[in-house]
């Protein structure tokens, strides 16, 4: 497994961490009956921000999710909280936890159970609201309680609009995947990353053509890959893919069918 990579924006540090990979039907991502199976990664991203330790998404949690068990396959050597720790911290320090959306494999360690005590998560209402009208065994429909539940005691806030949660970490709803979702630019002075979540999660997603049978609004969602992954590219901005299980930090270069991923250079 690739071990935790860090860089630094500005007087930001960002550590890529990891939550172990995914392995499901292809069918369960792309629709259809497709018998190819596929292997996902997650990446949550740890970032240091003055006196703030900011997380942007955590993984599926410490166990698979039963709505998910006979689907989803999880392995994992090491958790996220395993690798929290070999960057230095503990789930205490964290301040801020960032939700993209509320699928099961990014609101695990935030949630289910709440593993941050000293930290307030941020979601966005939209996505609250779309879950809540979702099957009874979405994954994003389990979120709800917990969400409401969190909102009630006074650690989750929710969000209506983009918006800076703290200086230099800036959400930005980019819907599609799902209603509200939100993605992160990471600015300081001339220097900027981007996490672009569940809008663009791994290399293939780099294609705007590629109709995800997950997303809600597949036609939302290719308008808004096109134009971040512009803004990314035009501004030369590291993009973090959450499910890459290979070369996660990347930039991207426009092509004749849609964008694809070019190493970083020192
Ligand atoms: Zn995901």
């Amino acid at each position: 497994m690739a071990t935790a990579t860090t860089f630094d924006v500005g007087k930001m540090r960002v550590h890529i961490l990891d939550d172990g990979v995914f392995v499901t039907d292809a069918g369960n991502l792309f629709g259809g009956s497709r018998k190819a199976s596929i292997k996902g990664a997650m990446h949550p991203i740890l970032v240091e921000a003055g006196d703030d330790l900011v997380l942007i998404d955590a993984g599926f949690g410490p166990e698979l999710p039963g709505i998910l068990v006979g689907r989803y396959e999880l392995r994992r050597d090491e958790n996220l909280l395993d690798h929290l720790g070999e960057a230095g911290y503990d789930a205490g320090d964290v301040t801020h936890v960032v939700l993209s959306h509320l699928d099961a494999d990014h609101v695990g360690w935030a949630l289910n159970p709440p593993s941050f005590p000293n930290a307030t998560v941020y979601v966005q209402e939209a996505a609250l609201d779309e879950a809540r009208q979702m099957p009874e065994k979405d994954g994003r429909r389990a979120a709800v309680p917990d969400v409401e539940k969190g909102v009630e005691e006074g650690w989750c806030e929710l969000l209506d609009a983009d918006g800076e949660i703290l200086p230099g970490v800036r959400v930005e709803v980019r819907a599609g995947h799902s209603a509200g979702h939100q993605i992160v630019w990471l600015e300081d002075g001339d220097d900027l990353a981007l996490y672009t979540a569940d809008l663009a999660p791994a290399k293939i997603w780099l294609n705007p053509d590629l109709i995800a049978g997950v997303d809600t609004d597949p036609e939302a969602a290719r308008k808004n890959r096109i134009e971040v992954l512009s803004e990314a590219e035009s501004r030369g901005a590291p993009v973090i893919l959450y499910h890459e299980p290979g070369d996660f930090l990347v930039k991207v270069k426009s092509t004749e069918k849609g964008f694809e991923a070019v190493p970083i250079e020192d």
